[in-house]
């Protein structure tokens, strides 16, 4: 049997383009939020299921991508008909920072901004902008109840799309607190109220009529009708939902009035705005944008949820950027990863002279110049066409008449003109690019 060259469906590999154009966005992305405070850190890929499951992951908990218990563990684990895993892939940043505040929170400024990067992995169907291994970009706030951070929050996830060349991102943002009393106030009996969630949450993707025959089948016609006019009420008329609860939606007009007054426009409560994870209990926000379809990114409060790892319960807000969606919306508006290709590339001539070539290289990298070195012998043609692919600036060779006459030949490599010149004369020289 041939062993298949292509990843498992959902994973990718990336050619250097592709790399180059991601460790571009993360870049920009890491600026931002270290320009806003947040400060990075990291944590493992392999969690103890125990942190990944009963903490509110919602439906990415049947996602998760259990690793296998090993040795007799196993066989114990077999024999006995019981579990078979004990450990699981973080399917995202949210719960992995949890259980990292609650062991380091000594350790760290209270409050606490963070920022993480990483990959996550979920085991859904793949398709394209959903994949099982993908990278979040989450920007968080522990240990303060403000709405500053919130304002926080967003303002520096838009400012990292405004850097990717984004303005217009659209921000939709509600109370899950604000929801559940709507909800209470509508007669949703309490064990009906996460359905109902899950119901209004397909208002964007599915026809109303559909959601409104879900919902009366659920909790009735009459609360339907009093729900038309809270969480169905439509983005602009909110007399009614801000009836729910007034301290709630004050604070949600408060968030938006104040970025919109620090420049960010596109910021509006939406009523209908649920967010799948269980974990948020104040504040939901989703980024969106006109040329896709699912939201570039999302986040929210999600107060005590560190004391589910045995922490204080502290109040914490965060938001997560939809790394792989705005890739490929950097993809479709033509943001050309640029590979940045060395200063020089020196050839070997020949086996002869490999010392001098590699000691040419070593001296110009002492001097914080970018240099590559062939990494072999061979025809000089097929050297200078592997210069280029690098996109290297400069092509140097010792040949034995440099090297009798203690010189370099360079070649630059986008006008063609060579010269003789001495080492020195390229350490002197200003950084060039291809
Ligand atoms: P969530 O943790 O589910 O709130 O997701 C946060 C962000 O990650 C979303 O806004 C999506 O843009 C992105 N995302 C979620 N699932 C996937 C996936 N399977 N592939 C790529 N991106 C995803």
């Amino acid at each position: 049997m041939s062993i298949p060259v292509n990843p498992p469906s959902g994973f990718r590999d990336y050619p250097p383009e592709a790399c180059a154009r991601r460790e571009f966005a993360i870049r920009a992305i890491s600026e931002v939020y270290r320009s806003f405070g947040f400060q990075a850190i990291a944590t493992s890929a392999v969690e103890d299921l125990a942190v990944l499951t009963g903490k509110g992951g919602g439906e990415n908990e049947k996602l998760i991508f259990k690793i296998l218990k090993r040795g007799e563990k196993l066989d114990e684990a077999r024999a006995a008909g019981g579990e078979l895993a004990d450990l699981g892939l973080r399917f995202d940043l949210t719960l992995p920072l949890s259980r990292f505040y609650a062991k380091h929170q000594s350790l760290l400024p209270h409050p606490f901004k963070a920022f993480h990067i990483g990959p996550v992995w979920r085991a859904e169907r793949a398709q394209k902008g959903r994949y099982r291994e993908f990278y979040q970009c989450d920007a968080d706030i522990i240990g303060s109840e403000s709405p500053l951070c919130e304002v926080e929050v967003i303002s520096a996830i838009l400012t990292a799309f405004k850097r990717l060349g984004f303005e217009d991102v659209d921000v939709h943002l509600n109370d899950r607190g604000l929801v559940y009393a709507a909800l209470e106030q509508a007669g949703v009996p309490e064990d009906k109220r996460g359905a109902a969630c899950v119901a209004l949450d397909k208002l964007d993707k599915a026809p109303r009529e559909t959601v409104l025959a879900e919902l009366t089948e659920l909790a009735g016609k009459t609360a339907v009708d009093a729900l038309q006019k809270t969480l169905m009420s439509g983005a602009e008329n909110h007399a009614d939902y801000e009836k729910a609860d007034a301290a709630r939606y004050s604070q949600l007009r408060w968030i938006s009035q104040t970025l919109a007054q620090a420049g960010w426009s596109r910021v509006r409560v939406n009523p209908s705005l649920m967010r799948g994870l269980d974990y948020y209990t104040g504040p939901v926000f989703e980024f969106r944008h006109a040329k896709l379809s699912g939201s570039l990114g999302g986040g929210g409060r999600y107060d005590k949820l560190s004391e589910k790892f045995g922490g204080p319960a502290v109040p914490a807000c965060g938001g997560s950027i939809g790394f792989e969606r705005l890739l490929l919306l950097l993809e479709e508006s033509g943001v050309a990863a640029k590979i940045s290709g060395p200063e020089f590339c020196v050839l070997v001539f020949d086996e002869s002279l490999r010392e001098k070539s590699l000691a040419l290289a070593a001296r110009l990298r002492q001097a914080g110049k970018s240099v590559d070195l062939y990494p072999g012998t061979g025809k000089l043609k097929a050297q200078f066409k592997y210069a280029d692919a690098k996109g290297a600036a400069v092509a140097l060779i010792i040949g034995p008449d440099e090297a009798a006459a203690g010189a370099v030949k360079a070649k630059n490599l986008k006008t063609g003109d060579e010269r003789m010149t001495a080492v020195e004369e390229l350490l002197r020289s200003e950084p060039q690019s291809a």
